[in-house]
């Protein structure tokens, strides 16, 4: 494994770890789980911004579900699936004894049975579902790698339902969202494929014509240029996939929407149309991460651990210059806590030297060094990864930390 490689980052960075007892799982530490959820939560509030509401579904559902959906049939071998537990006869809840139970691959199918809690008209569409779902799939232990492919993993998952008329405003939509991401995460360059009707399909070619040229079509208004994958979409839609460019030149595939015209059939979602009668929605499944695990495995190789500073778990360390101006570093910790700024105090007895090679080794972009000159003024000594040194008064370095520090989210007009 070379020094860049995400595991390597992983331990030198203390951001998580993984060990025999829970094969392709992750145990996340205090500075992952930080960079984690700044993550979700970035991703949390673009979806909102795109409208979409946030639901959460059950991991645990009966395998009759999964039967239903198709799921059980295609990827069945991948799934975890049990009986639940013996129990003495008569007990509370025996009723339940020896069904058949599945940990859930991906939520789509829990998003129809919400949609389907009731009678939906054609006004309410486009219906827009997001979730940070929790999905377990059986990889062959052989193919597990970091967090590139764990067996417990979480997607990004969305789901628009929605009538054909609908499917190249959505699309546009979040082709827009897409790449306003990918540039926030430091990935300006990205490949966008449409793959195409397969030999084996559902659906008839009419809808597949104008299911692929509605794709296209809200593509190019998006401003992105696509190959052609013939035949490789699903056996229920065509999709477009975005595949990021890393530092390394390599790519990654993250992003899908897809279309499916079979599922909302299967699992027997509908809407009351204009003319009073029942209709199918279309469903466009939507992931503009696809994987959070993986995702932040790629981030880390990309940046080889150099986070854009948004992200970065820690962003500043504060430095004392001699024990005497540990109340003072206190003073400064609070107010940069007290704006937003995810610091860490060094009141360690060693050098300032050492302080400075420790905070790069952890690779936290912002160092702040707190001694008697800067008590006396009441000021702060910054400096930045790429050597830049300025000393301010603190309201105004805290001020100029924030800026830095900002969430493109909140950096951008709305
Ligand atoms: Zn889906």
């Amino acid at each position: 494994m070379n020094d860049i490689d995400h595991r390597v980052l992983g331990n030198k960075l203390d951001l998580f770890h993984q060990q025999e007892e829970g094969p392709g799982m992750v145990f996340w530490h205090p500075r992952g789980w930080e960079l984690y959820r700044v993550l979700e939560d970035y991703i949390r509030a673009r979806m909102r911004r795109a409208g979409f509401r946030e639901i959460r579904t059950p991991q645990l559902l009966a395998r009759s579900l999964w039967e239903k959906s198709g799921h059980w049939e295609k990827f069945g071998a991948a799934m975890y699936s049990f009986a639940a537990a013996e129990r003495v006869p008569g007990e509370q809840g025996d009723a339940e004894q020896g069904r058949a139970l599945c940990l859930k691959p991906m939520s789509c199918p829990c998003h129809v049975q919400v949609f389907n809690q009731r009678v939906r008209s054609y006004r309410e569409l486009p219906v827009r579902y997001s979730e940070f779902g929790a999905c377990h799939r059986d990889e062959p232990s052989g193919s597990l790698e970091g967090l590139k492919r764990t067996r417990a993993f979480v997607q990004d998952d969305a789901h628009v339902f929605c009538t054909e008329a609908h499917i190249e405003a959505e699309v546009g939509r979040f082709c827009s969202l897409l790449r306003a991401v990918y540039a926030d995460l430091g990935f300006p360059s990205f490949k966008v494929a449409l793959a195409t009707r397969p030999a084996m399909r559902a659906g008839n070619d009419q809808t597949w014509d104008r299911a692929e040229e509605a794709l296209a079509n809200a593509a190019r208004a998006a401003g992105l240029e696509f190959d052609i994958l013939e035949g490789e979409g699903a056996f229920y839609g065509p999709k477009l996939e975005f595949h990021l460019t890393d530092s390394r030149e390599r790519s990654w595939q993250c992003g899908t929407i897809q279309l499916d015209f079979v599922l909302p059939d299967r699992l027997d979602a509908e809407f009351v149309n204009e003319r009073n009668e029942r209709e199918r929605p279309v469903m466009i499944h939507h992931a503009v991460l696809g994987s959070m695990e993986r995702f932040i495995a790629m981030l880390l190789e990309h940046h080889e651990g150099w986070l854009p500073v948004w992200l970065a778990p820690e962003q500043v360390v504060v430095a004392t210059i001699s024990d005497a101006n540990a109340a003072y570093a206190q003073e400064v910790m609070q107010a940069l806590e007290d704006a937003s700024i995810r610091a860490l105090l060094d009141s360690r007895p060693e050098r300032l030297e050492k302080k400075i090679v420790d905070a790069r080794e952890k690779q936290v972009p912002i160092f702040v060094a707190v001694g008697s000159r800067d008590e006396r003024g009441r000021t702060i000594s910054i400096r930045l990864r790429d050597g830049q040194q300025s000393t301010l008064a603190l309201a105004e370095g805290v001020g100029h930390l924030r800026l830095a520090v900002l969430s493109p989210l909140l950096r951008a007009t709305p």
